[in-house]
Order: structure tokens, then sequence, then C-alpha cells
């Protein structure tokens, strides 16, 4: 069994073949796909989906791009959407100093709050941190995000960062961008991560692993990345999905285990 924990399946590059991308993705062994919705407009959407095919699951929050669009309403609206059943975790938050869509303080302010927010709700967080890893752990800290923990989407850090995430007890998700060529200091990152906390995701329809790098990506080609990190981890490919789906259950807080007595689409 295999997991995507991190796409945006609401994203217009889907709209044309979902119900094709999904059955796909089923085909090649991914049994859950966890869609993130990160701006107003598109919660509604990615709860439909959710709402449309067992196998998918939703996560809603305000991403740092649109960090300067959040105003009085829209903590209300996530109070009352997260409340679904469908919804596994609050997100993606953090902070983007790549692209700076939003500017940096208020994508700061919004971070904190928005760990609050997912406190609140008893929801664990994903954290999206794009070339702001000091301040990213420096807020993880001072909000104590321990107390609801949650995934470092796309991770991009070093050793120590992930190290301390971890010891907060936080899960690190790796994305296509290991299979490239030129991702060795990466991989040699994720060679002294251990396996239990180690996630895969796709972003799609970003970041597309070889071979179908620069093209979109999907649900299914998370296979890819588990054969590279079963590469890098010299374990097997099975050992690597075996536990990236157990830690997929425990940090979405799936109430029982995936080997052990699943009820398919019933948790
Ligand atoms: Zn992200
Ligand atoms: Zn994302």
């Amino acid at each position: 069994m295999l997991i995507d924990s991190h796409s945006h399946l609401e994203m217009p590059e889907f709209k044309r073949d979902l119900d094709e991308v999904i059955q796909r993705a089923k085909e090649s062994g991914v049994e859950y796909i966890f869609t993130v919705g990160t701006e107003k407009k598109d919660w509604k959407m990615v709860l439909e989906i959710a709402h449309s095919y067992s196998s998918v699951y939703a996560i809603l929050g305000v991403h740092p791009h649109n960090a300067k669009e959040i105003d009085g309403e829209s903590y209300t609206i996530l109070r009352e959407l997260c409340r679904d059943e469908k919804v596994k975790a609050y997100g993606e938050i953090g902070l983007d100093f790549y692209r700076n869509l939003s500017p940096r303080e208020i994508q700061l302010k919004r971070f904190r709050e928005q760990i609050g927010l997912a406190k609140e709700l008893k929801l664990p967080i994903v954290v999206h941190d794009r070339e702001a890893h000091q301040e990213t752990l420096e807020i993880l800290k001072s909000e104590k995000a321990a107390e609801c923990s949650g995934i470092i989407h796309c991770f991009s850090g070093d050793y120590e960062m992930a190290r301390a995430c971890m010891d907060m007890g936080f899960y690190i998700s790796i994305p296509g961008g290991i299979t490239f060529k030129n991702a060795e200091r990466f991989q040699e990152i994720v060679k002294r991560i251990p396996l239990k906390s180690l996630l895969v995701e796709t972003d799609a329809p970003f970041l597309a692993p070889v071979p179908f790098r620069g093209k979109r990506n999907e649900p299914s080609y998370i296979r890819y990345t588990v054969q590279k990190l079963a590469e890098i981890k010299k374990v097997s490919f099975e050992k690597v999905a075996e536990m990236t789906t157990k830690n997929v259950f425990r940090v979405y807080r799936f109430k029982f285990d995936p080997f052990d007595g699943i009820r398919r689409g019933n948790f």
C-alpha cells in the first residue's frame, strides 16, 4: 500500500481528468491521497473532492503565499469546515521567503495565528518552509507546535533542522525532488533521517519525480519517490511503503493500524 500524503487535486491542472488521475493512483497501489486547500476560494472544492472519492482526504488552511488575503471571516469559515470528518490536518501554513508573495511580517503573524487555530481544532499541522528555515523553527518552538505536531512538507532544510523538528514530534515529508540528479546533498541528509519519521508526497501537480521531471505530477508517481528512498536507505521498496504508510496513519491520527484489521474507507 502506498499513500500520497500531500497533493493539490483541486488545482486547474486536474480539472479535465481527475477521475482518471485517481483511478491511475489506485492501479499503482496508492490507497489514500491527501489533498491540500491553500486559500479560501479552494476550500469547498477540496471538501467536495474528498467526499466524492473514498480514497481522498482533505487538509485545509492558508498558504503563506495567500497570508495577505486572510480577513475577518477566514478563520470563522475554517473553524466550521475543519469540523468535517474528512479533514485530517490543518495547512499548509508557514513561511515562503523565496517567492515572498505575501509580505514577510504578515506571513510570520499568520503562521503564528494558524498554529494557534490548529491547536484549538486539535489537528496536526502541515508546514510549508521555503528559504525560511531559521524563522520556521523559531516559530514552531515559540508557539509550542509540539502540542499539535504534524508534518514538514517538501522538506528542504539540513539534518539539524530535521532533528529539531523530529524532537517536536514532527514527520519529515520527502517530495519527488529526491530523484533529481542534482539532489545528492539532499539525499545525504535524508539518509540520516530514520524511516520512522519519514513520509512521501507528490505535491502534485508540482515537482514530478524522474522520469517525469518537468511534466505534470500526479499521485500515481509517488512510487518513484518510494523507490529512490529505498535505494538511499538500502532497504526494500515494500519496507519503505509500509513504514511511510504507518507514519501517515499516525500523523493524521487514524484510529487503527493500516495493517491490522483495516476497514477501507471507513475510518
Ligand atoms: Zn508547500
Ligand atoms: Zn503543497
